[in-house]
């Protein structure tokens, strides 16, 4: 893997979604500051100057495993657990973020592209908020978590382990696809059995009681007309 640090960039995803034709190898592209950070859907994903681990990691599939729905499930299932032997409260919220205490803690952007050669090039971005403000609250509108026990970690040492994290992980759904990270997903289900609903540009798509996620990756929920089996696409959940 080539390692880039950069002080400051706009999006370490974007970074490297640009430049994936010419990609030799993969690619882990640390920002100490990202400008434009994003999230699903092009959604702004903001931070406080240096309060932030971000980091992108690109790699070749070269055959891209029948689903990769799944994927960002099972990397979000492989940090969880990676910053849960840091410390403890953090949960998975579908279908890719990381809570502590209910609260936003990281989120996880995969984007992928055809590749000239065949397969996919996979970009997986995570945001971690180490710290967080007032204002940066106010602007993203809600609470956020920060991270202060982590914060105080040596940025390397803590990178080293999320990345330890992720490298076995990706190699487990290369081999075996979602389904041993299915029931590790369940286990960390921040609203199992709690009522919630899916929006979809803000209008409620569905209601229901949110049972954990399937093979797929879709979350599976409980409602009045019987169970549905939602896939992320572009919809938001939200406690009811
Ligand atoms: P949501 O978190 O609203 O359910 P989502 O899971 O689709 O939506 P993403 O699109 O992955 O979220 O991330 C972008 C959203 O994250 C933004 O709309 C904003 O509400 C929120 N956000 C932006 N910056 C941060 C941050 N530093 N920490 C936590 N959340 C943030």
């Amino acid at each position: 893997v080539d390692i880039e640090v950069v002080q400051e960039t706009g999006s370490t995803n974007a970074d490297l979604m640009s430049r994936l034709p010419l990609l030799q190898r993969p690619v882990l592209r640390v920002a100490v500051h990202q400008t434009a950070g994003r999230g699903r859907a092009g959604r702004p994903w903001l931070t406080v100057p240096g309060g932030m681990l971000t980091f992108s990691l690109a790699w070749h599939l070269p055959q891209a495993p029948q689903n990769l729905l799944g994927l960002p499930l099972a990397i979000g299932v492989a940090l969880a657990e990676c910053l849960n032997t840091l410390n403890q409260n953090v949960q998975l919220k579908w279908p890719n973020d990381i809570l502590r205490d209910g609260k936003k803690l990281a989120g996880i952007l995969l984007e992928s592209a055809a590749a000239s050669e065949g397969g996919t090039w996979i970009v997986a971005g995570i945001g971690l908020n180490l710290q967080v403000s007032d204002e940066l609250e106010a602007q993203v509108g809600r609470a956020l978590a920060d991270a202060p026990w982590l914060a105080q970690m040596d940025r390397n040492l803590l990178l080293a382990q999320l990345l330890n994290a992720l490298a076995s992980a990706l190699q487990q759904f290369a081999g075996h696809g979602f389904s041993a990270f299915l029931p590790r997903w369940n286990a960390l289900h921040a609203y199992a059995n709690q009522s919630v609903h899916i929006l979809d540009h803000g209008q409620i798509l569905h209601a229901g009681i949110a049972l954990g996620v399937d093979l797929l990756g879709c979350l599976v929920l409980q409602t009045e007309q019987g169970q549905v089996n939602v896939l992320a696409g572009d919809v938001s959940l939200r406690p009811a």
